[in-house]
């Protein structure tokens, strides 16, 4: 089995490496993953400028590892395009630190990398431990090699796309693990402003909204002390489009024309 890993973290952080030393066990690792800290950046790509790419010696010994001057999504489309030698079968992005529930798995880069490599067409795992200290980072690396187990022994479909998130707790008090869905609203941002002596400035600021989460969904699973596994797919919110009738578009083209000056 190829594995492809990558985060949002950047190279150095702890949870990338952990992850590496047990998916090693299982398959062949290569590390693409950015330089530096790229949270919050989403699916977002690099279009105007040139991506530089360095082979640098990797913490875990043995294992190919290349750090990018770009985005989490870069690095895995760098990986695909060029610096994979295979297909990888799998594509693993993490361990985050902190968590990536509900709605925020739109702007999480360590889900938007999983994201690139399930659009090429590999099975995808994103995953984050609700927990900024770097406890229990052994427990998540050791249940993203026992899924990819599960996926290269094809008890989970080879083109899953899955976002996994552990609580911080230990196994022992860990309750269980569910399969979820993605809550509905996580965060809201709110904008702070200060002022630097010369200009404002302002801070986006996130606050979490959803206090009375649904049962079933992802951030009721981490609250109640479960891992939990969602299953994504790219109708991200998985909601019909609200209907808008074939008329208005040829109304809307007939008063197009109508305005051009
Ligand atoms: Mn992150």
């Amino acid at each position: 089995m190829e594995i492809l890993v990558t985060n949002d973290d950047g190279i150095f952080a702890p949870g990338l490496w952990r992850l590496v030393k047990e998916l090693q066990k299982i398959g062949r690792v290569v590390v693409v993953a950015p330089d530096r800290e790229q949270s919050a950046l989403g699916t977002a790509v690099t279009l105007r400028q040139p991506l530089r790419v360095r082979k640098i010696r990797p913490l875990v010994a043995e294992v190919e590892t290349y750090s990018v001057e770009g985005t989490p999504a870069d690095s895995i489309i760098l990986g695909f395009g060029k610096l994979l030698k295979n297909k990888a079968d799998l594509v693993v992005s993490g361990i985050n630190s902190g968590p990536n529930l509900g709605d925020d798995v739109l702007i999480s880069g360590t889900v938007g990398a999983a994201l690139q490599g399930y659009l090429r067409g590999s099975a995808a795992l994103a995953i984050s431990i609700d927990s900024l200290d770097n406890l229990y980072l052994d427990n998540a690396a050791r249940l993203a090699a026992l899924l990819a187990e599960k996926i290269a022994g094809n008890a989970i479909p080879a083109n899953i796309f899955l976002n996994v998130n552990l609580p911080g707790l230990s196994l022992e008090e860990t309750k269980g693990i569910k399969i979820t869905r993605l809550a509905s609203r996580s965060h809201i941002d709110t904008v702070e402003e200060g002022h630097d002596g010369r200009k404002a400035y302002y801070w986006l600021v996130r606050q979490k909204i959803n206090k009375d989460p649904e049962e079933g969904t992802d951030i009721h699973a981490i609250e109640g002390g479960d891992i939990s596994i969602t299953p994504l797919h790219t109708e991200i919110l998985n909601k019909p489009s609200p209907r808008i009738p074939d008329s208005l578009c040829s109304e809307l083209l007939k008063e197009l024309r109508k305005s051009q000056p």
